[in-house]
């Protein structure tokens, strides 16, 4: 795993970590708790938050990366792609790897990224006196989604039984 960042991804990542203590705090001064943030960085130099949304029934979850994705399409336009992205998840001590996307988030960061957009993992730890990020990987979205489901247009056009 590379860790060297490009100077985009170093002001991804520093956003990142500014806006998970904001959040954080926000949160517990509310009675919540830590959770999974996303932060998109698109290819229009814009960053865009998100959070899970938990409820109590699965299906009406969403997962911290598609909101934030959710997030540019609604300020810019389907046109727009995920340059990076960071995942942001809170861990009790530091782990051998951090939270990577689920298979769905992966799949809608391929469709909405490029086989070269940069998936950040970012471990964060509550401490006495605030929070601290010990840990980041990084990864492309072609090696965490290797074989994208992608049909193809026209496949059927035609088509006649042999
Ligand atoms: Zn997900």
């Amino acid at each position: 795993m590379d860790l060297e960042l490009t100077a985009d991804e170093q002001k991804l990542v520093e956003y990142a970590k500014q806006a998970v203590v904001q959040y954080n705090q926000i949160r517990h001064a509310n009675g919540g708790v830590d959770t999974l943030y996303s932060f998109v960085l698109s290819d229009k130099g814009n960053i865009y938050d998100g959070a899970s949304f938990e409820s109590n029934i699965g299906v009406d979850c969403i997962c911290g990366e598609r909101h934030a994705i959710a997030n540019m399409v609604l300020q810019e336009s389907y046109t727009s792609k995920i340059k990076s992205i960071v995942v942001a998840d809170s861990v009790p001590e530091v782990q051998p790897e951090g939270t990577p996307p689920c298979g769905n988030c992966r799949h809608v960061i391929w469709r909405h990224g490029t086989p070269d957009t940069c998936v950040i993992l970012m471990q964060y730890i509550m401490g006495k006196s605030g929070w601290t990020f010990p840990k980041l990987e990084k990864h492309l979205i072609k090696d965490l989604y290797p074989h994208p489901f992608n049909p193809k247009p026209g496949l059927w056009d035609n088509f006649q039984p042999k």
